[in-house]
């Protein structure tokens, strides 16, 4: 079949190989894949910014498809049924972590498309643990975003609830996005999505997805609009999407005293933050590193009842042109580009 695969480390290093359909193992279920998204995390791979990759190895771990074999143990899934992946492939569902919903810090836990072979291919062989059906009428192209489950996870488990609270969200990106969608179904307001002035577009696709505000932080003072719609408190919550420093440093300015922020972006280890701030202002620093089962279930179930609003970021690339989508998305053509092998 074939595979994008990240061949060793360094820069590039990264080709569509014919390699061997994967081996069915008793408890495992093959999905024919019908798209795997590209996210921001393939990107550092591809660049050799991260060092969490084993090559060689299938990239992706945003992945959906429909079942084409089951092993002989397997129970709840058949044949011709459509599915998503859980990237938390791996976990033992039995260590502390499991039991309390934070499966994505479980030892066990393989890193799918860059611990081991992931969705960027024409197969993918799993554990039917970690397989998630779709239901009819959600299309395998939405279902195949699966880092949504992070917005999830970010609104819903990590910020102490935002139904009625005010929310700034950093980052008009995919998780930034997904946010504000999540923030928007958990009934939180006034919602301000901050960007930048390059963000024009995005800005922009916020308004239309719900933002009450939709500001770019170089033009506009968002801690000044931010007090002036909470009675001079501040927001009473932030969701960090960057992983600038810069931006955090706004979020710990724009929240209240007491108020949380759940940090998604990937910060620096060396990042200089305003902790005397955070100190004397009572600032929950909420860090997320994942998903969990729960947060697949609710981003499958908000699809089936079109709550949410994937059309925007997505656009289909056949598996062959795999250098053009991920140029565009790193070039921001394209929020959520979806790799589609050939029928
Ligand atoms: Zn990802
Ligand atoms: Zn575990």
């Amino acid at each position: 079949m074939k595979a994008l695969v990240k061949k060793a480390h360094g820069v590039g290093q990264v080709e569509l190989l014919e390699v061997p359909r994967p081996q069915v193992g008793p408890r495992d279920v093959l999905l024919r894949v019908a798209a795997c998204g590209i996210c921001g995390t393939d990107l550092l791979i591809v660049e050799d910014k991260v060092d969490i990759y084993r090559p060689p190895v299938i990239l992706g771990h945003n992945v959906a498809g429909v079942v084409a074999e089951v092993g002989p143990e397997v129970s709840g899934v058949a044949p011709g049924e459509r599915a998503a992946v859980d990237m938390n492939v791996g976990a033992c569902g039995h260590c502390a972590y499991c039991l309390s919903g934070r499966e994505y810090l479980c030892a066990g836990r393989k890193g799918l498309g860059y611990g081991i072979d992931g969705g960027m291919a024409e197969y993918l062989a799993l554990d039917e643990r970690f397989v998630v059906k779709v239901p009819d009428g959600v299309s395998l192209a939405e279902a195949a975003a699966m880092d949504f489950c992070n917005a999830v996870h970010s609104v819903v488990d990590r910020t102490g609830g935002v139904a009625g609270k005010s929310v700034v969200i950093y980052g008009p990106g995919f998780q930034g996005l997904s946010m504000l969608q999540v923030a928007r179904l958990e009934g939180a307001g006034p919602v301000v999505m901050v960007g930048r002035r390059r963000h024009a577009e995005r800005l922009q696709l916020a308004k239309r997805l719900g933002a009450d505000f939709a500001v770019a932080s170089d033009e506009q003072d968002v801690g000044e609009l931010v007090r002036d719609l909470t009675d001079g408190l501040g927001a009473d919550v932030a969701l960090e999407t960057t992983g600038a420093p810069s931006a955090l440093n706004e979020a710990i300015h724009t929240v209240r005293k007491g108020g949380t922020i759940a940090m998604l972006g990937s910060l620096p280890a060396d990042a200089l933050v305003d902790m005397h701030t955070v100190v004397y202002s009572e600032i929950t620093l909420s860090p997320v590193r994942g998903y969990n089962a729960a947060n697949v279930a609710y981003f499958v179930e908000a699809l089936r009842l079109g709550k949410i609003d994937l059309q925007p970021f997505i656009k289909s690339f056949p598996l062959e042109e795999w250098e053009q989508a991920f140029a565009e998305r790193q070039e921001r053509r394209v929020i959520e580009p979806l790799l589609v092998p050939r029928a």
